[in-house]
């Protein structure tokens, strides 16, 4: 994709919703043709859990787990054309993907001392601003004040097949359980639960393609860049 348009500086673009709605591709597309840097705070919770999981913590203690929340050192890189994550020092880019990862990240997640951690981190790296951030809470509580908010939506089998797809053909109702499992503990817990952000537009992405997605999104931007 090339660098078309000039983005406005410091421009802050939320892309929040549900598990295999399209995030990450849509937000590496737009932060890619934006001339933007991008965050996936998901990979951010998904490494703190793989370190608990790695240090044998029970991730079902939120007790524990509020207790290690301070100690893994989370390092993401913001180029949307090579995304990475370390923890420690450790790139974990391929193995906060696996099973164990996707059935403990939810629990994890709703711990209120890990959120407070990496709402810290999520904020330092957004910095000035120039940045495309994809989540759950990001519309909401992490940039409140985003020039761009976006809720993308899908239907549950399209979201289970792509990701399933992503994930190099594993099966598709396994994968749909596993996505509506963490989707209802993403949506019901009391810290920064998934929720459409006031002000944010809503795409369901389920009839589109990806480039015509993107293409809202970018269309959204400018707007911001060009008010009328
Ligand atoms: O986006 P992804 O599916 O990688 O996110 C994995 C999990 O991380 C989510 O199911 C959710 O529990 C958690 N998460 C979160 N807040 C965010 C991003 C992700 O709680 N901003």
């Amino acid at each position: 994709m090339s660098t078309s348009h000039a983005p406005v500086p410091g421009l802050v673009i939320a892309i929040d919703g549900p598990s295999g709605s399209g995030k990450s591709s849509t937000s590496r597309g737009v932060a890619s043709q934006l001339g933007l840097r991008y965050l996936d705070t998901g990979a951010m919770f998904r490494a703190i859990t793989w370190w608990m999981l790695d240090h044998g913590v029970d991730v079902h203690d939120a007790g524990a787990v509020a207790v290690s929340a301070g100690e893994p050192q989370v390092v993401s890189g913001t180029d949307p054309a090579a995304p990475s994550i370390t923890v420690d020092g450790v790139d974990v880019s391929v193995a906060i993907r696996s099973d164990e990862v996707n059935a403990a990240v939810s629990p994890v997640s709703a711990v209120p001392e890990v959120r407070a951690r990496l709402l810290e981190l999520q904020r330092q790296v957004i910095g000035e601003g120039g940045i495309v951030v994809e989540g759950r809470d990001i519309g909401s509580v992490v940039a409140p004040d985003a020039d761009v908010k976006v809720f993308l939506t899908a239907d549950p089998a399209a979201r289970a097949a792509r990701r399933a797809l992503e994930e190099g053909g594993s099966d598709v109702a396994a994968t749909e359980a596993s996505l509506l499992a963490r989707d209802a503990i993403d949506s019901t817990r009391k810290t920064a639960p998934l929720v459409q952000a006031d002000g944010a537009v809503q795409l369901d992405t389920t009839g589109y393609t990806l480039a015509e997605v993107v293409d809202q999104v970018v269309a959204l931007a400018q707007a911001v860049g060009n008010p009328r």
